[in-house]
């Protein structure tokens, strides 16, 4: 029997290539898509040469089109971290409106179901904590997350219009900080900041004071929750995260601990809008999806040092993607 077809856009990225991944294992037929801008064919190399596996090198904020049937469209395409949707606002904004717009036209023709990757950023600088679903959010429009932010707000919007309007089955899910091997080194987010900076000799960067706080869910955790949503017949979103909340000062310890470096923490201004706190309540992926997570912080850790300990020294010192 054929197998069935999966489209994952941002298939090159983080989580994508992770995604990818699960679905071949699940049995399925997997089209990556994906235009480079800040993931990396390395990610994906392990796949290429299957004949379960093809890949498209493709804006998808520019016309998608994918031959043959869809069962399911999996939209990751974006990027993902402050500096990186910083340095390209443009793009960002369009992949999250122009590009989900292409692809719910996308799974409107073939009949698929398609899963959007929000996240929790909509919540913005939250002042309900720990953050459930129905929480409207505080974010800045015009500040310099908001591209980020009302990008992936208006794709959340324009999904449930598909669903609400065209009847499309479509899944949603609220993505909390995560982690895990794949991450590139030099994206800015925190973890690989600091792991870096330990391997490279430098001091830890922590921005403000370090009261601000983060949950951080290890991937394999994260990826099992999609899949759960994907495969549910839940249209609203649905928070998918770790609820164990750190200070940041304090990961800055745990990462020193860690890696056994001598360096220390030396303070950096706070970047404007940063949230305060962060924390997901995740009854609703208990209660919906038989969800939670598995992996302490500890594990995760451990295994996320690794792979970045096994890193070429000529990718642990670049600085540009
Ligand atoms: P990533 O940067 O590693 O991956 C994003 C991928 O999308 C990259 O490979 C990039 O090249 C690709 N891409 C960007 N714009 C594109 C376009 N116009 N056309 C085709 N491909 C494009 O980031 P990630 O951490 O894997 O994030 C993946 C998705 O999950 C994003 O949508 C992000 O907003 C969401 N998310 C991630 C987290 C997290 O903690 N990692 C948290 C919340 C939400
Ligand atoms: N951060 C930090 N030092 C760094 C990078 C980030 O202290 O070198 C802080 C950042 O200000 C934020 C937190 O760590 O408060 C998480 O940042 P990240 O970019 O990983 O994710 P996000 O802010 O999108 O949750």
């Amino acid at each position: 029997m054929a197998k069935e077809r999966v489209l994952i856009t941002g298939a090159a990225g983080f989580l994508g290539s992770h995604l990818c991944d699960r679905f071949i294992a699940e049995g399925f037929y997997v089209i990556g898509m994906d235009n480079l801008i800040t993931g990396s064919l390395k990610n994906i190399e392990h796949l290429f040469g299957r004949d379960d596996f093809e890949f498209y090198h493709h804006d998808v904020s520019k016309f998608v089109h994918v031959p043959g049937e869809l069962k399911y469209i999996l939209h990751f395409a974006s990027p993902a971290s402050p500096i990186d949707y910083l340095k390209i606002p443009i793009q960002t904004l369009k992949v999250g409106s122009l590009g989900t717009h292409n692809l719910l036209g996308l799974a409107k023709a073939k009949k698929a179901r398609m899963l959007i990757a929000s996240t929790s950023e909509v919540y913005g600088d939250p002042l309900v904590h720990p953050q459930t679903e129905d929480y409207y959010g505080n974010v800045n429009p015009i500040g310099p997350r908001g591209v980020y932010d009302e990008a992936k707000r208006f794709q959340e919007a324009m999904t449930m219009a598909y669903h609400t309007y065209h009847g499309l089955e479509t899944r949603i899910v609220r993505i909390f900080n995560t982690y895990g091997p794949r991450m590139r080194l030099n994206d800015g987010r925190v973890l690989p900041a600091f792991i870096g900076q330990a391997l490279r000799g430098e001091d830890l960067t922590v921005f403000g004071d370090g009261s601000q706080t983060r949950s951080f869910c290890y991937v394999d955790d994260l990826i099992e929750g999609i899949y759960r949503l994907l495969k549910s017949d839940y249209a609203y979103p649905v928070n998918v995260g770790n609820p164990d909340e750190i200070t940041i000062g304090e990961f800055a310890e745990e990462i020193i601990k860690l890696t056994g470096t001598d360096q220390k923490v030396v303070y950096k201004p706070l970047p404007k809008d940063d949230p305060m706190q962060r924390q997901p309540d995740i009854t609703r992926a208990r209660e919906i999806l038989g969800w939670e997570p598995k992996v302490s912080r500890a594990e995760g850790l451990k295994i996320t040092y690794d792979y970045f300990r096994s890193l070429s020294k000529e990718e642990l010192y670049t600085k540009e993607h």
